[in-house]
């Protein structure tokens, strides 16, 4: 049994694709069988894992819409050891497409449960939206990471977030849990960065990450050759940052799992 997590803030540019690329090979570099869902019509998680999106002819579009299977549709990003159910433009009209459509929360949730025995981790990385697509990731996750730049407004937004959270675990998906927040793009020069790092930690206690990941612009550079960081340049801090992030989700999981 896989399992899932989604990597969501409806904030765009904090992280989310990245976290969710290196997480994907961070984990499948400690021997983890991994497939990233990539949900977003951007498509940079599937570009970022060195598959030509534009390329693709069945993508989590057609998946969604009952069009396609997982195994069929999905690659291997073969640098960076896991698979990829890869998503382009096209997935933008799956908004409408999918409203006339029964169980057109679920619709992941029910693709993802043939390929469920095939992996130890399933990533799934969401739009910059609380959309219908973000609902299909939240539907079909155990549990959400929030990746989040420790600034001014990120507490505001992060509010909003948590409410979509607590209204589908009511609603449509009781498993879900908030499994932490990650604080990325870190930079401890800036005092109110380190101010923000605070009151997250005292408002969300042991849910924040212990892991922070740095400002870093090897992180920033490796999707433009199809790599993940932290094959790119695992030397570097970014990348270093991302496969102690890794080791930590594994520890947390597992920790959650026993206290089940
Ligand atoms: P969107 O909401 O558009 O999907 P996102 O939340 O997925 O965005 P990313 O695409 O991962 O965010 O990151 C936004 C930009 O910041 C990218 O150019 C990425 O390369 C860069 N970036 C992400 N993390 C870091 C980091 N730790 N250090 C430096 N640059 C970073
Ligand atoms: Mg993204």
């Amino acid at each position: 049994m896989a399992r899932i997590f989604c990597i969501a803030n409806q904030k765009g540019g904090v992280g989310k694709t990245t976290t969710a690329v290196n997480l994907a090979a961070g984990i499948a570099s400690h021997g983890q069988r991994v497939l990233l869902v990539d949900l977003d019509p951007q498509g940079n998680g599937t570009m970022g894992s060195g598959i030509d999106k534009r390329a693709l002819t069945a993508t989590v579009y057609q998946v969604l819409l009952g069009m396609a299977d997982v195994w069929t549709a999905r690659q291997h990003a073969e640098h960076g050891g896991y698979d990829v159910l890869g998503a382009n433009r096209e997935l933008a009209g799956a908004e409408i497409d999918l409203v006339d459509l029964d169980h057109r929360e679920t619709r992941l949730k029910d693709a993802l449960a043939a390929v469920n025995d095939q992996y130890e981790f399933i990533l799934i990385d969401c739009p910059p939206s609380l959309s219908l697509l973000t609902l299909n990731g939240l539907c079909a996750a155990h549990g959400v990471i929030i990746p989040m730049q420790c600034e001014y407004f990120a507490l505001e937004g992060l509010a909003d977030l948590v409410n979509t959270i607590q209204r589908v675990a009511a609603h449509l998906n009781p498993d879900l849990r908030i499994i932490g927040l990650l604080r990325v793009m870190f930079d401890s020069r800036m005092t109110l960065q380190l101010q923000v790092s605070e009151q997250l930690v005292t408002k969300f206690g042991d849910k924040v990450f212990e892991t922070i990941i740095p400002r870093n612009v090897r992180l920033a550079e490796a999707p433009s050759y199809g790599l993940p960081g932290v094959v790119y340049d695992r030397s570097s801090k970014g990348a270093q940052a991302y496969v102690s992030f890794g080791a930590e989700m594994i520890r947390r999981v597992h920790a959650l799992e026993r206290d089940a």
